[in-house]
């Protein structure tokens, strides 16, 4: 097949193109905030930037138009997707001692990868040190409150299914998944109707997965644009001076955890190429990068890691939704990053005790994020109130923070594709 056929060659090009129409949208839209000079000057400059940024931002509105009809696609067919491949995926797994088995793997590749995301993060964070010496000081309290850790977990149990539905809430629908699906299973043959229902559901929502996708090339280059040409995101030249050290942090220990050590757990445990693997899942990849939302993602995630990668149905459907819920490393490294670097800006000094808990609480707080843009910003002040420091430092991070929510989602997703490999072939070797 010609390379301009592929996916992910289309998708590429449509990022390139979305991002030089976004520079070029800024470099025409934008003019320099007022430096200074006579009040009538002053005046005028402010007039003149006001104006760029009204025009910029009337330029964006159709780019940010087909990417949000892009975006809203994607999320229609997440959540039935998880429900019937979950509920399918069971039957296929067959044994309920095995999926507990199966389960107990995800889980513990899960968090041994969370962990290794947040130890890379810290000891990149540690060596670099950025922040220090800015001697910033952070009032008031944070504007955004995290719902509290043990009020996730409690909520993993829903009351109502079709509310957990409606609300587009993914741990509860996938818990009530799990449990209906093993409740099939068990039933044996007064199942089989609903089970064959649920397969040829599924069979449909896979068409449906497949025309959204071919859609991706347009829908990811026009949520870059938008992205790019919003006012509101920082100047880019924010991230190279004042924040740059702290996100070369961040972006160095994200490339560490997914260019070393996720493709070595996918060569050493899965005993497949992380080139290919790679390829097989850069849809996936870019996709990620441009919604910045693991859930939103899931659908284009599954095909690639089925029918790009080859493996299992019956993994990829049961550890693939759990993995986009709860597995984020980039997430993770993120929270540890960002926390050292609000410590160093405000001249806090944290011990050794300290960083062990930003461990603790980074790994958790990544699990209960959820995968929706910006979620990652909001835990991490479950992080920062653990080690004692003000709630409101992460308006210290928030002008970058789109950039890196793009970055760390890749990670994120990257390491849920590695996990389903992982426990496919464990799975497998039984
Ligand atoms: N946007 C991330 C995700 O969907 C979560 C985060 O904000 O870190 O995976």
């Amino acid at each position: 097949m010609a390379w301009y056929r592929k996916l992910h060659w289309q998708i590429l090009v449509g990022l390139l193109i979305g991002l030089g129409i976004a520079i070029v949208m800024r470099s025409m839209a934008l003019v320099a905030p007022p430096t200074g000079g006579t009040p009538a000057d002053i005046v005028a400059q402010a007039h003149q930037y006001a104006l760029g940024v009204v025009t910029l931002d009337i330029w964006r509105q159709p780019f940010a138009f087909v990417g949000d009809l892009f975006l809203r696609l994607l999320k229609l067919i997440v959540l039935p997707l998880i429900v019937v491949s979950l509920i399918s995926g069971i039957q296929q797994i067959g044994d309920a001692s095995r999926l507990g088995r199966i389960g107990s793997r995800t889980i513990a590749y899960y968090l041994g990868t969370t962990l290794a995301a947040v130890i890379i993060g810290l000891l990149v964070v540690n060596i670099v040190q950025p922040g220090m010496g800015m001697g910033l000081v952070v009032e008031g309290e944070a504007a955004l409150r995290p719902t509290p850790m043990l009020e996730v977990f409690r909520d993993i149990i829903p009351t109502n299914v079709f509310s957990a539905l409606a609300n587009g809430q993914m741990l509860p629908t996938i818990f009530a998944s799990v449990f209906f699906g093993l409740a099939l299973l068990l039933t044996g043959d007064a199942g089989k109707p609903v089970v064959a229902v649920i397969d040829s559901m599924n069979a449909a929502i896979f068409k449906m997965v497949d025309w959204v996708m071919a859609t991706a090339p347009i829908g990811v280059g026009a949520l870059l644009v938008a992205t790019l040409a919003d006012p509101s995101l920082a100047d880019l030249s924010v991230f190279f001076v004042s924040l740059g050290s702290y996100c070369a942090s961040v972006l160095v220990g994200l490339s560490i955890h997914g260019a070393i050590v996720l493709p070595l757990a996918l060569w050493a445990f899965a005993r497949r190429s992380p080139l290919e693997y790679v390829r097989a899942l850069s849809p996936a990849l870019l996709t990620a990068f441009s919604t910045a939302s693991s859930s939103a993602t899931y659908p284009v995630t599954r095909d690639c890691v089925v029918d790009g990668a080859g493996v299992s149905r019956e993994s990829a459907d049961f550890v693939l939704p759990l993995g986009a819920t709860i597995n984020m490393d980039g997430t993770a490294l993120y929270e540890a990053v960002a926390a050292v670097f609000i410590a160093n800006a405000i001249g806090f000094d944290l011990t050794m005790a300290d960083q062990i808990v930003i461990v603790l609480t980074a790994t958790l707080a990544a699990i209960g994020a959820a995968g929706v843009p910006s979620a990652g910003l909001v835990t991490m002040i479950i992080v920062l109130e653990a080690v004692g420091l003000p709630a409101g430092g992460y308006v210290l991070v928030i002008a970058v923070d789109r950039i890196l929510d793009m970055c760390r989602t890749t990670i994120n997703v990257w390491g849920d594709a590695v996990g389903a490999a992982v426990v496919d072939r464990w799975s497998a070797a039984e």
